[in-house]
């Protein structure tokens, strides 16, 4: 069976390494605080990794889900960095959310090492990494990503081959764009309608039968919002990372996109006020406390 590393056991990482110890490869896996690496280790049919550079040795894919791209570059170099680890052939395809210049600067690295690499970031949270359903978004060479398809297989059921490097991470980052303007306009109509004496539940069921709908309107707010549950699987400080992605590669194309830099701007001023541990949905907290008023 196939050797592979899986670097990241973080929210949606672990899930994802799961269904790759779940699918039979031949797993080792690596995060940060190695303590959830032996965690993961002692209930999954796996191997705990001391260092990347261990991880990585004698592997054939490396998978890695870090928060940035910024961070999957700093665990390239050093004596137990994965360049150290990498052997010529292997291929690193990377599930981060991750910006496009950077992915670009990793994969010439590795190029020049004999080393392949995909953008490969995910959609569809962490319940669809639980159920293997994510939509997997790549960018890449053809033939890398179907090396890699087996292994995207085991979480993700709709694998699309976006472009080049950084093609799959500008498309994660747009999508994630409209993402956060839906939780942020949705927050603003339903509290204005809740402020005039419309009960939020019935406006939901109106544009949930109608043309403003959106996974926004259909499921975060009734499960998380109407509920007050706000429970914590998507980290803001995340999606804060994800829109400046997407208004800095508008900016870079020259594309005018005044509501996308709005959005960045109002995400930046959530993730400062909220922290490090809110949950994206809670940046209509925000519109909340401005309102003086919540929606249910
Ligand atoms: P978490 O914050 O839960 O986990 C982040 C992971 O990155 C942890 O394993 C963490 O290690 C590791 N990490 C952070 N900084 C460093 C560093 N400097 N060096 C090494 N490792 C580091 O994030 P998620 O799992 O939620 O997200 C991971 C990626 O997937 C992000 O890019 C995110 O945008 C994306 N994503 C997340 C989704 C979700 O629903 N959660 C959905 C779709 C995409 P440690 O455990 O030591 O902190």
């Amino acid at each position: 069976m196939t050797k592979v590393a899986f670097l990241g056991l973080g929210a949606i990482g672990r899930p994802m390494a799961q269904r790759v110890a779940d699918a039979g490869f031949d797993l080792t896996v690596w995060n940060r605080t190695a303590e959830k690496a032996r965690a993961f280790a002692a209930t999954a049919t796996a191997r705990a990794a001391a260092t990347p550079a261990e991880a990585a040795r004698g592997v054939e894919v490396v998978v890695i889900c870090l928060s940035t791209s910024q961070h999957v570059e700093s665990l390239l170099d050093g004596p137990d960095g994965l360049l150290a680890g990498l052997a010529r052939g292997a291929l690193l395809v990377d599930c981060t959310s991750g910006d496009p210049a950077t992915s670009r600067r990793i994969a010439t690295r590795l190029a020049a090492r004999d080393v392949a690499y995909i953008d490969a970031p995910v959609s569809g949270g962490t319940s669809g990494a639980e159920r293997g359903i994510l939509t997997v978004m790549v960018g890449g060479d053809a033939a890398a990503l179907d090396r890699a398809r087996p292994v995207l297989q085991a979480f993700g059921k709709k694998i699309i081959h976006c472009g080049g490097v950084g093609a799959g991470d500008a498309v994660k980052a747009m999508n994630n764009a409209m993402l956060a303007i839906h939780v942020w306009s949705t927050g603003e109509c339903l509290t204005a309608l809740a402020s005039m004496g419309v009960d939020p539940r019935v406006a939901l069921d109106v544009v949930n039968a109608s043309s403003g709908r959106s996974n926004t309107s259909e499921n975060l707010f009734p499960e998380r919002v109407l509920t007050r549950a706000f429970p914590r699987t998507f980290r803001l400080a995340l999606l804060d990372k994800d829109i400046g992605i997407a208004a800095g590669v508008a900016r870079d194309e020259k594309v005018p996109s005044p509501i996308l830099q709005l959005a960045a701007e109002l995400f930046r001023m959530a993730h400062a006020e909220l922290g490090e541990e809110a949950d994206h949905v809670e940046a209509v907290k925000m519109i909340e406390h401005l309102a003086g008023r919540e929606i249910a």
